[in-house]
Order: structure tokens, then sequence, then C-alpha cells
């Protein structure tokens, strides 16, 4: 386990992050991330305080105290356990950070319940993921990933030399192998220690050397991390983008130029099969995505909330269209509420350990992928120009005459002036400015495009029962 300011310490580490045309220097007091690097400080804060120990840490199986993102469930009780510790850190950014660390540490833990399936493969390839899940759960490093080729990579497929962009294993050694390309989209990777760097995509023969999966640190030499624009730095004062100025997670492209890692951090090497199975044999999926659920139960939350409110403020909360609207929001977000749960409780043993159900795990993704923009649509739908009549920034606030008509001008019957100002800067942030339409470009994508859920819905789910149904009723005249 490890405090806020450890955290940020490990973050001073020579890393190569670019922005705006230079390479950054510190990443922790850089105005593009700094407070959203705050914000993950705080999370590790949480954790390490001693009134949320119980909630929020476990003994390993070797004794050792360890943050509970890692913990290894071994009954329906344990999971539950987890998920209230990955709820209440959630809470703490109201679901807005994406790839918070307790999202791909559910990956590597889920891919360690699942070692025999390594171990099948090739047993030094499993040590090495068993070492690396007990050095990472130990010193609860924060890891993204990286499991995605770029777009471009194969786009023009009947060519007759088609470009290859996405990373690659171009050499190997006895030090290790060497990766050289890009992949995206490393969401976090600018705060995060390390990056698990892999392919989820289906990989044809011929491409083996897409076939791997590797660990290393974001200071990896020859390890490029482009930024994206930052939201935070152009989001100004915390009163004006409350969500954009502490919560931009950030997403990188990262380019490997000849990045050479050993072989203890090697954990698929040259092999299509295993690269598959280690996220689909393995719990490794299921259990990214059910954190992925959980914190979009906290976001979901929040942002049925914020309706709610949006309609007091507005004053508009009594006519029955708009209860129509916040009664649709509130049964969407009580039916997460209720999948998780589902989850949970049709859950079954892999070995020692417990899962959650795989069907209820990928029917919640297929329809919370374009649940999310619905969701907006009638968060923006409730709010009106609300959202839009704003004073410019705070400084108009600071200065009395404008205040003055500000205070005319922004009355509402559950609020005062300046506390409806600040209440509609937050909606925005949450539902309209720049961040909160990258967030639902993330709702819709994070998971793959929309068919990539609905092809696991569709292999996961029990059609015999369902057929058999049919069937029946077929027999039955
Ligand atoms: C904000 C954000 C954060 C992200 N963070 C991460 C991260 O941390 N780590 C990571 O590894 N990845 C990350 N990603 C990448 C994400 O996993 C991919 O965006 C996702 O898998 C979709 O792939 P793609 O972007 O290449 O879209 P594409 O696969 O190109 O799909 C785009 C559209 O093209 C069409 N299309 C594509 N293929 C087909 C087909 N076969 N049949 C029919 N239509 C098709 C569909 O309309 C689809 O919606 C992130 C993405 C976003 C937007």
């Amino acid at each position: 386990m490890k405090t806020g300011r450890q955290h940020r310490e490990s973050l001073r580490d020579g890393r190569s992050v670019y922005i705006n045309g230079g390479l950054v220097s510190d990443v922790t007091e850089h105005q593009a991330f700094r407070r959203s690097i705050d914000t993950v400080c705080t999370l590790y804060d949480t954790a390490w305080d001693e009134r949320n120990r119980d909630l929020m840490t476990c003994l390993n199986e070797g004794g050792v105290p360890i943050n509970r993102i890692w913990q290894l469930p071994r009954s329906h009780a344990d999971l539950v356990e987890r998920r209230k510790a990955l709820e209440f850190w959630g809470m703490q950014h109201a679901g807005f950070f994406g790839r918070s660390p307790d999202h791909v540490a559910s990956c590597i833990a889920g891919m360690y319940m699942g070692l025999d399936v390594f171990a099948e493969a090739d047993t030094a390839r499993a040590g090495a993921l068993a070492d690396y899940y007990r050095h990472a759960s130990e010193a609860d490093l924060f890891l993204t990933y990286v499991i995605i080729n770029p777009q471009g990579e194969l786009a023009d497929p009947d060519s007759p030399s088609p470009r290859r962009i996405a990373a690659s294993v171009v050499d190997q050694g006895p030090s290790g192998i060497v990766i050289d390309g890009a992949k995206m989209l490393a969401s976090g990777g600018v705060m995060a220690n390390e990056v698990l760097v892999t392919c989820i995509q289906p990989l044809a023969p011929g491409e083996e050397a897409l076939a791997f999966s590797a660990v290393l640190p974001m200071n990896a030499t020859g390890l490029r991390i482009l930024s994206r624009k930052s939201y935070e730095e152009h989001a100004g004062c915390v009163f004006d983008s409350p969500m954009a100025s502490r919560f931009d997670e950030n997403d990188a492209v990262l380019v490997f130029e000849n990045v050479t890692v050993p072989w203890e951090r090697v954990f698929v090497h040259n092999d299509r099969a295993l690269c598959a199975k280690q996220f689909f044999a393995t719990p490794a999926h299921v259990y990214q995505n059910y954190q992925a659920m959980i914190r979009l139960k906290t976001k979901l939350t929040f942002l049925v909330g914020l309706g709610r409110k949006i309609a007091q403020v507005n004053g508009t909360e009594r006519f029955p269209q708009v209860r129509e609207i916040l009664g649709q929001l509130a049964a969407d977000v009580g039916m997460l509420d209720a999948m998780v749960a589902g989850m949970e409780v049709k859950g079954s043993h892999y070995g020692p350990y417990f899962i959650p159900d795989r069907h209820s795990l990928y029917a919640a993704q297929a329809i919370t992928q374009t649940l999310y923009p619905r969701f907006i649509e009638q968060l923006r739908t409730l709010s009106g120009g609300g959202v839009i009549m704003l004073p410019s920034s705070v400084e108009d606030m600071e200065n009395p005459e404008i205040m003055k008509w500000i205070s005319r001008s922004q009355a509402s019957p559950v609020m005062d002036a300046a506390d409806r100002v600040k209440f509609f800067k937050l909606a925005w942030d949450c539902i309209g400015s720049e961040f909160a339409s990258r967030h639902t470009q993330y709702e819709m994508f994070y998971a793959g495009a929309s068919f990539v859920p609905k092809n696991h819905s569709f292999r996961t789910f029990d059609w015999d029962r369902a057929t058999g149904v049919v069937d029946r009723m077929l027999a039955s005249y």
C-alpha cells in the first residue's frame, strides 16, 4: 500500500510525456495534469486512512495487507466486500475516472486467478505473471493498459503492402523482447506507474508478432506518451469547471521505439491463442468490466441526483412530464444497480475464486453503452438554457457591479444566484463541456464499438434455455 504523497513522488521518474509541442519535465507540477494527479493521490490516501482500513484493505495469501482492488475473492461475501471498496473509491470522483487504479488491477487479478491457462502454454510466462501480481499488489501500483491497435492498423488490408503501425515484437534475446510501434489509448497513462501492453482484438495467422502481453514502467527507455489536449489545462478555476479541472484522467497514444521488456515482465509471447485466452479463458475480462459497471453505477447515481436538482432549481419538478423523465432515469440507475447485484448473486466458482456472472455482465455492458448517451440527452432536456445563461467566469462574480446584475438574473426558487451559478457550472461540466463530451465517447467505446459487447452477450447467453421454451411450445400442439 502507499500514500498519495508516495504516489506523487513515484511519477517524478523521467517519463517522456509530450503535450502542446514539448516534453513535460514533471507531470505532477504541469498545469495540464497536476489537479487530476491530486485526485489520484487522494484515492491512495483514502485507502491508506486508518478509518477506512477494514473497508479498503484485506490480507493477501501471504498475510500482507493490500488494497482491496487487488483482492482475489473466494466467496460471494468476499466479492461484495470488494465491491463496497470499489464503490467507495468511485464516489471520490463520482465515477468520472474511467481507468482509476482499480480497473487494470481487476484485470491483472483476473489473469492471476487464471494462472493455469498461462501455465498450460508456458510455465515460465505463468511464473512471470504470478510474480508480477504479487509485486504490483504489494506495491499498490497504478496500472493503465493499451489493448487496442490504432485505427490506421491494416485500414488498407487489400493493399499489397498493408501499413503496420501497431506495436509488435521486432526482436528478442536473452534480455527480453523488443517492442516497436504504437497503441491506443492509455487512459490515465500520464498518472500511472506501469502499462500492460497487449492485444484483445482477434489476430489472424501471420500476426504472431502482435500476440504478446507484457508490462513496463511508464518511464521505460523509448516509450513516448503523447497526451491529447488537456481539458484540465483549459478548464480555468475549479469553480468554473469543477469536473474538468480535477478529474481529467487524460488519454494518451503510446509510441514504443524499440523498447526492451525483460522476460520476467512478459506474460504472452508469439501466441495468438493465449493472447485471446488471457482475457476470455481466465476471469480477467469479467473482472475488469465488472469494475467498470460498479464505477458506472456510481456515476449514474451521481448524474440522476444532478437531474433531480436541475428540475428543483428550475422549478419544473412539479410537471408530470418532468417527473416522467426523472422516473425513467431513476429506473435506468435501478436497473444497473440490480444488474451488478445479479452478477454477484449469479456468480460461480472458478477454482477457489468467486467470479461474477459472465452473461449478466455482458448484458449490462451492451445495454449501458447505448444508455449513457440517452441519459445525458435527458439531462440536457431537463436543463434547457440554464447551463448556458451563466457568467463567463468567477471573475464576473468578484466584481460587485456585475454581481449585482448576476443576482438579479440568476434567481431560483431554491437557491441564491451564486449557488445557482455554481450548480449549473457543475451540471454543464458533466453533460455538455468538452470534458463531458469525452465522457460520452468514453462510455460508448471503452469496451469496444457497440458490436463488441453485443457479440459477447450473444456468445455467453444460455440459448438452449431460450430455444428450449420455443421447442416446448411447438411440442405442445
Ligand atoms: C475516451 C476513450 C478512452 C479509451 N481508453 C482506452 C484505454 O485506456 N486502453 C485501451 O486499450 N483502449 C482505450 N480506448 C480505445 C477503445 O478500446 C476503442 O476506441 C474501442 O475498442 C473501439 O475501437 P476503435 O476506436 O478502433 O473503433 P473502431 O473499431 O474503428 O469502430 C468505430 C466505428 O466503426 C464501425 N466499425 C468498425 N469495425 C466494424 C465492423 N467490423 N463492422 C461494422 N462496423 C464497424 C462502427 O460504426 C464503429 O462504431 C479508449 C477509447 C476512448 C474513446
